[in-house]
């Protein structure tokens, strides 16, 4: 794929097109939730997709959930199932958000005279593997589509959700339709993967949190890999990953404003990198210390081990020191949706090795400042302690890449956190 093309080719003409001078490409492009959030914000849609078409590129779109459905379901999932619901079943409720505005987008283009039609996970299909809750795709078989988008069709396809070995349905984490639409492109061979969103771009970090967030104008895969990985929830992480290793050409953009967004791009020479090139923040963490773990080898590899059987992610470990040489304190911190399922599989193991106590703390925040940039430059860890201290925020768990350094902090310092370090990195916009 010719990745500068997508942006330098020149608008087509409907004549031209006619004509068959120039050759019609493929996108996709997808629509989160607050972009589907009712039957006007649809229609809205429509219209944008009718437009793209009728500029001659065929369409497969990949819609979310209307804004606040997922959650809704979510609520359902354990109101019924409870904290530890079945996953495979957990699934089947909350994917059915996106079913919902993949059937109502295709009524909707239909109506302006569209030809449109949606494709549902299990029949396209998009295979994953059998990990419920947070799948990972295995293979996308795009040849449905591809026939589709080449008879004139517009495909809609309701991200987030595919089909396991055994034919369950699966759903891909939480944002996971960002993935969605960047698996597609890659299999359809797509030009390029448009995200449109409620923001314009992406910015050196949250600009709902720092109205003075710079929005960059392309950012490098690895850069938006860190940022995402870290919090930025504007790009799933897998998404990024995905287009990374597939080279899509993913740009993120408004869906309410006309105007260029941010391209996520390969990293080219030219691209200058800030030391610091964005700042972010995870509030889905918990952190859970067991008090008294016996000092002794393989204890660590006995509870991070029953975490891991149970698909639960470890991010942050601390471990003091043993006062007396017998017994320690362990910290650690998982994502907070986990929380229950740990404490479930944790029970059991902290009772074998005859640990004091687990105490859980959900009340957390994982800041972190990120840069390639970082690499070549001493002091930023330095700069970021010294800063919280000067506001009295203290920090409960640190760690650290080449290329970024993250801190546990108690939750309510979330925003003036974010902003006296954007601040301190000189990462604000004049005026
Ligand atoms: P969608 O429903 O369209 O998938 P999301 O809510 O998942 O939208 O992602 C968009 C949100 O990401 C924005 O509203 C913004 O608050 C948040 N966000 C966090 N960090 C950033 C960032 N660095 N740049 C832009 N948006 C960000
Ligand atoms: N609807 C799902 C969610 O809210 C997936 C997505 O929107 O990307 O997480
Ligand atoms: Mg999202």
């Amino acid at each position: 794929m010719d990745k500068n093309r997508a942006w330098s080719m020149p608008p087509r003409t409907a004549a031209a097109i006619a004509r068959e001078e120039l050759p019609l490409t493929r996108v996709v492009q997808k629509f989160g939730g607050t972009s589907v959030a009712d039957p006007d914000r649809l229609r809205h849609v429509a219209g944008r997709v009718a437009r793209q078409v009728a500029a001659g590129e065929r369409v497969a779109v990949v819609v979310s959930a209307m804004a606040g459905h997922t959650n809704q379901l979510v609520r359902w999932v354990e109101d019924v199932g409870g904290p530890t619901a079945d996953l495979a079943e957990h699934d089947v409720v909350v994917a059915a958000g996106e079913q919902i505005t993949a059937g109502l987008l295709a009524l909707a283009l239909q109506r302006l005279g569209v030809p449109a039609r949606s494709y549902l996970g299990w029949q396209l299909p998009l295979n994953t593997d059998d990990a419920h809750g947070k799948a990972r795709i295995t293979e996308v078989d795009a040849a449905g589509v591809r026939a589709a988008l080449d008879r004139g069709e517009v495909a809609v396809l309701p991200g987030f959700q595919g089909v396991d070995p055994t034919g369950r349905l699966t759903t891909l984490g939480r944002g996971g339709s960002d993935t969605s639409a960047v698996a597609v492109a890659a299999a359809l061979d797509a030009e390029r993967c448009d995200i449109f969103t409620d923001v314009d771009g992406i910015y050196t970090t949250d600009p709902r949190i720092v109205s003075r967030a710079k929005k960059l104008e392309r950012i490098t895969y690895e850069e938006m890999l860190e940022l995402a990985s870290l919090g930025a929830k504007v790009l799933q992480t897998r998404s990024v990953a995905l287009a990374m290793q597939y080279d899509v050409p993913v740009q993120v953009l408004s869906s309410f404003e006309d105007k260029p967004g941010t391209l996520v791009i390969a990293d080219d020479p030219t691209m200058e990198h800030q030391t610091v090139s964005g700042i972010t923040y995870s509030r889905d963490e918990a952190k859970v210390t067991l008090v008294g773990v016996e000092d002794r080898p393989g204890v660590a590899a006995r509870i991070f081990g029953a975490l891991a059987e149970a698909n639960v992610n470890v991010d942050m470990i601390v471990q003091s020191v043993s006062p007396d040489g017998r017994s320690t304190d362990l910290t650690f911190t998982l994502a907070a949706s986990d929380l229950a399922r740990a404490r479930d599989v944790l029970d059991p193991v902290v009772r074998a090795l005859g640990c004091r106590d687990l105490v859980a703390d959900g009340g957390v925040v994982k800041i972190s400042v990120i840069g390639v940039g970082m690499r070549s430059h001493a002091g930023i860890a330095h700069r970021m302690f010294n800063v919280l201290a000067e506001r009295g925020i203290n920090i409960q768990a640190i760690s650290t890449s080449e290329i970024k350094i993250s801190v546990l902090i108690p939750a309510e310092y979330t925003e003036l956190a974010i902003r006296t370090l954007h601040a301190a990195y000189g990462l604000d916009a004049d005026g």
